[in-house]
């Protein structure tokens, strides 16, 4: 196991074992929490599938690159994993720690299996990117899908962009009130998002100041 799947492992397991401690009640309002953001992940879902999934098959899939999934440690952020540990059967969190004890011995991700990702809810990183070749193919038909897109990319930056307050720092937030902490708590400890967020305090305290 490398470094990249012991953080992994460790995050995931962590996460698992709060879910499994907290009350139902508490456990229903972190899902209610997540709820839109699920509604958000399902129509960048019918998106990509609408206009990508026959490019993606065909350039991809079938010839088995796999491009998308072939960097070793794809960035996950802390609110990735408690969304997917929060939809996800405990068998497929079981499938989740068994990739991750595994060595990685190829230059694909460690979550491909053969079917695919074996995540439900896969990481924000993942389901946002698109080649520049598939995207080059599709808008040059459908300039008006790659509207669309931008739309898309806008409103991921409200879950998980920290110039506000947004989903993925409230997930992190509630864990580190638990008692818990990991390095995957991105908006917590990597210095340019901590950097966004205190420029984001700043106007909202320069502006509070202008209307005083
Ligand atoms: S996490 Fe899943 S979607 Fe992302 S790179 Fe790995 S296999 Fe691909």
């Amino acid at each position: 196991m490398n470094s990249y799947q012991k953080e992994q492992a460790e995050t995931l397991s962590m996460v698992r074992r709060h879910l499994a401690s907290i009350s139902a009640p508490e456990r229903r309002g972190l899902e209610s929490q997540v709820s839109e953001y699920l509604v958000f992940r399902d129509e960048v879902d019918a998106f990509l599938s609408k206009h990508f999934s026959n490019i993606c098959t065909q350039k991809c899939y079938q010839s088995k690159v796999s491009a998308c999934c072939s960097r070793e440690g794809i960035i996950t952020f802390f609110g990735d994993m408690v969304i997917n540990a929060l939809v996800s059967p405990d068998a497929e969190i079981k499938t989740l720690m068994t990739v991750l004890q595994k060595p990685n011995t190829g230059f694909k991700c460690i979550y491909l299996g053969n079917y695919g990702c074996v995540w439900r809810v896969k990481p924000i990183v993942c389901e946002m990117f698109l080649c520049k070749q598939a995207k080059k193919e599709v808008f040059k038909q459908k300039p008006w899908a790659e509207e669309v897109w931008k739309e898309l990319k806008r409103r991921k930056k409200l879950y998980t962009w920290p110039d506000r307050p947004v989903l993925f720092d409230a997930l992190e937030r509630y864990f580190m009130d638990a008692g818990y902490s990991s390095p995957l708590m991105y908006l917590h400890n990597s210095p340019g998002l901590l950097s966004i967020k205190r420029k984001a305090k700043q106007d909202i305290q320069s502006r509070s100041d202008c209307i005083s």
